[in-house]
C-alpha cells in the first residue's frame, strides 16, 4: 500500500466526475442516460475562437510563454474586464492560467498558513473547502439558505470572523444554487473585509451567464481592490471547458506569488489557447450572448417543470445554468434520491451533499442539455417517483 503524504487525506474532489464514469459504465451497459450533472455549456466553442486557435498553432505559438500569461492577453484581460466589471485593471495585476481553478489553488495556497479560518459558501463549489483543508487552513461553513434565496446571512457571516480568519470565498453567481448576490450583500461583506483586514477571494467564473440586473464584482467597493482576489475565465462564457485557459486579477504583490507557484507547477498556460483567447475577449460576443439567451429558455422549462414533480421545490435562479431543488418533500435524503433517479430513471443529477453538508435536502441539476432532454427528464423523475409511493 502506498504511504501517501498526510496531506492527501485532507483532499476532497469533485463527486461530478465520480458520478459522470458512474453513468458511463451504465451507458456501457446499454442503458440510455440523460446527463443533467455537467457543469459544462453543451455547446461548442464559438467558431471565431476555434479559428484564432488554429491560426496562431500555424502561426508557431507553440512555445512556452511567460509565466503570468502573454501580454497581449494580460492587456486584454484588463481592458475588457476592466471595463465589464467597472474597474481600473494594469495588466500587471493580471495572472492567465490553465482554466480558472488554479486561480483557486493558489491563491490559497499562497495566502492561507496553518491555522487560519476561511470562511466558504456551503453549499458550494466543492474545492474550495478541499483546497482550504489541504494547505492546513481551516474551512469554515457559511449557510446558504433557500428562504434567503442562498443568499449570505450577512449577520451569520459577522458571528463567523474570529481573531484567525484570514479570507472570504464568495461565487457569484453561484454554483450550485444559481444565487445571485445583491448590492446590500456585497457592500457588507466588503465593510466585514475592510474592518477586519480579511482577502476576499472572488470566483466570477459565471459572471457572463447572468439572467437578471448586471454583474456587480466586490472589488469595485471602497477598499476592496487591494484585498480582493478576483477568479474568471473563458470555461463558461465561450464555451471553453476543455481548453484550460482562465485568469485571475489580484494585488501585483499576489500576482506574483501566483507567477512563482505557476513556475513551479505548469511553467505557463497553453500559449495558443491564450491567442484564442484574445479573440473570445475582443470578437463577437453573439454566439456567447445567444447561449444565455438558450440558457434562460432551459431555465424556465426546468424550473416550472420540478415545481410539477411533487416533493420537490425549485427556485428560479438568476445565474449560472443550475437548478437546486429542495426535494425534503419526497421523504428521501439527497443520495439516496440522487442514486435512484440515475438508476430508475436513467437521469444524473448530484446529490446537494456533493457541495457540502448544508446541500442535504437538494439536488443538483445542470440544464446544459437541450430543452427536449430536460423535458424527457423531468417526465422520468416524475413517473419514477409515482412508481416508488405505490
Ligand atoms: N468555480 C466554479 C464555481 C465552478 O463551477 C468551476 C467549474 N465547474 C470553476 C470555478 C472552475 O472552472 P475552470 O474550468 O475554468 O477551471
Amino acid at each position: 500500500m502506498v504511504k501517501f503524504a498526510g496531506r492527501m487525506s485532507r483532499l476532497g474532489t469533485e463527486s461530478a466526475f465520480e458520478v459522470l464514469a458512474r453513468a458511463k459504465a451504465l451507458e456501457a451497459q446499454g442503458k440510455k442516460m440523460i446527463h443533467l450533472e455537467i457543469g459544462e455549456p453543451d455547446f461548442d466553442t464559438p467558431d471565431n475562437i476555434r479559428e484564432a486557435a488554429i491560426k496562431a498553432i500555424r502561426e508557431g505559438w507553440t512555445h512556452y510563454g511567460p509565466s503570468q500569461g502573454l501580454p497581449e492577453l494580460r492587456k486584454t484581460v484588463a481592458e475588457v474586464c476592466g471595463r465589464d466589471k467597472g474597474l481600473t485593471i494594469s495588466p500587471d495585476e493580471v495572472v492567465i492560467t490553465p482554466g480558472g481553478k488554479p486561480i483557486m489553488f493558489f491563491a490559497i495556497l499562497a495566502l492561507v498558513d496553518d491555522g487560519d479560518e476561511v470562511i466558504y459558501p456551503n453549499p458550494g463549489f466543492p474545492i474550495y473547502e478541499s483546497v482550504i483543508e489541504f494547505v492546513g487552513g481551516k474551512a469554515v461553513p457559511i449557510k446558504l439558505d433557500m428562504k434567503k434565496e442562498f443568499c449570505f446571512d450577512v449577520d451569520e457571516l459577522a458571528r463567523l470572523v474570529t481573531p484567525k480568519t484570514k479570507m472570504i470565498v464568495i461565487n457569484s453567481p453561484q454554483n450550485p444554487t444559481g444565487g445571485v448576490l445583491c448590492r446590500e450583500d456585497f457592500d457588507a461583506i466588503a465593510k466585514l473585509a475592510v474592518k477586519h483586514n480579511l482577502w476576499v477571494l472572488t470566483d466570477e467564473i459565471y459572471s457572463k451567464i447572468l439572467y437578471e440586473g448586471e454583474h456587480v464584482s466586490i472589488a469595485t467597493f471602497p477598499g476592496m481592490r487591494e484585498r480582493t482576489i478576483i477568479l474568471d475565465g473563458f470555461t463558461k462564457t465561450y464555451a471553453m471547458t476543455g481548453w484550460r485557459v482562465g485568469y485571475g486579477i489580484m494585488p501585483v504583490e499576489v500576482a506574483k506569488a501566483m507567477t512563482q507557484l505557476q513556475i513551479n507547477a505548469n511553467s505557463c498556460t497553453c500559449t495558443f489557447n491564450q491567442v484564442a483567447g484574445i479573440e473570445g475577449l475582443r470578437g463577437d460576443q453573439t454566439a456567447a450572448q445567444d447561449m444565455v439567451k438558450e440558457f434562460k429558455r432551459r431555465r424556465d422549462v426546468i424550473v416550472d417543470g420540478l415545481n410539477n414533480i411533487p416533493g420537490f421545490k425549485c427556485l428560479k435562479p438568476k445565474g449560472a445554468f443550475y437548478v437546486f431543488p429542495n426535494i425534503e418533500g419526497t421523504g428521501m435524503a439527497s443520495r439516496p434520491l440522487a442514486d435512484l433517479l440515475m438508476n430508475e430513471a436513467g437521469v444524473v443529477g448530484l446529490a446537494g451533499t456533493a457541495f457540502g453538508r448544508y446541500g442535504e435536502g437538494f439536488l443538483r441539476f445542470s440544464y446544459a442539455n437541450s430543452v427536449e432532454n430536460i423535458q424527457k427528464a423531468l417526465e422520468q423523475i416524475k413517473q419514477t417517483l409515482a412508481k416508488v409511493k405505490k
